[in-house]
């Protein structure tokens, strides 16, 4: 009997890889797409987005299966959840079956959250494990983890999206071929008199970007560690942290713990205390507002 329940499992597992394969994944090189969508670049970027947050369950999943002991369940790493205001930004991966909205809640902190499933063939074919922990009671929390907190991942996403556009013909290039245009001062080679420009994509989002305050995600105390932390550039304990926030060490303490849980803080033991320092997600999320002047492209010259 066991042997049967497994070939069954198994079976579905392949068989449900197989259609992700085949009828979502393949959405991506096809055109099928590209009826839906106003501009390809945008599928592009929503490829990227995927992949940043098939990655980060990917890496949890890993952590997961090593700290077995110690965390019951951590391997099961098919769900997330981000702001509920970041729907709309979610929505053309789940008309596509990428992703699924599960369920909406209110996180640790208070905040209304949707939870998101990922597409259970995509996640057989990444080596996700599928589901959440069912052995006890507190196993139905299993997904309101902070580490299943993905919002930086879409505020990174919304600031480094770019692409470049004629301002005659309106053609679209490739990032990627920058530095070839650049070569050729910019000019559109479609058709032939225009001058191309860098665009921010994330001028589509700027309403959702306005409304969600990136910072608001956060309580103020762990906002004041992110910018202590990234204020001295360097390693810091959580008195010396407290110092500058004028609150105690153990509130630091405590809130540093969140934000490692939530992958912002890096935390590694010093003797008997911890040091902390920002993380490349954090740095991203919350302190790249200069992004938009990373392709400079008018200050280049190339002669
Ligand atoms: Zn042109």
């Amino acid at each position: 009997l066991i042997y049967q329940k497994n070939i069954g499992i198994k079976s579905i597992q392949e068989a449900s890889q197989k259609y992700f394969e085949e009828k979502v994944e393949s959405i991506f090189s096809s055109g099928k797409y590209k009826l839906a969508m106003e501009e390809r670049s945008y599928l592009f970027s929503l490829k990227e987005l995927l992949e940043s947050i098939v990655k980060k369950s990917k890496n949890l999943r890993q952590e997961g299966s090593r700290d077995h002991r110690s965390i019951p369940g951590g391997s099961y790493t098919s769900h997330f959840y981000v702001n509920r205001r970041y729907d709309e930004l979610l929505r053309s991966l789940e008309l596509t079956f990428f992703l699924t909205k599960y369920f909406e809640q209110s996180d640790r902190d208070g905040q209304r959250v949707s939870v998101y499933a990922l597409n259970y063939g995509l996640c057989s074919k990444f080596q996700i494990q599928f589901g959440r922990p069912t052995e006890s009671r507190e196993d139905r929390l299993h997904f309101m983890e902070r580490k299943f907190d993905y919002n930086s991942i879409l505020v990174e996403y919304m600031k480094s999206n770019q692409e470049i556009r004629c301002s005659n013909c309106d053609e679209e290039y490739e990032i990627e071929i920058l530095e070839v245009l650049k070569r050729f001062h910019m000019k559109c080679s479609n058709c032939g008199v225009g001058i191309c420009k860098v665009v921010n994509l994330a001028r589509k989002y700027s309403d959702i970007i306005d409304s969600v305050n990136a910072n608001l995600l956060l309580p103020d105390s762990e906002l004041g560690i992110l910018h202590t932390l990234h204020g001295e550039k360097r390693k810091m304990v959580a008195s010396e942290i407290a110092v500058e926030l004028d609150c105690s060490g153990q509130l630091v303490g405590r809130r540093a713990k969140n934000l490692s849980e939530r992958a912002l803080v890096k935390r590694e033991q010093a003797g008997n205390v911890y040091k902390y320092e920002l993380t490349e997600q954090a740095k991203a999320a919350y302190f790249a507002d200069t992004l938009t002047d990373q392709l400079n492209v008018e200050s280049s010259r190339l002669d």
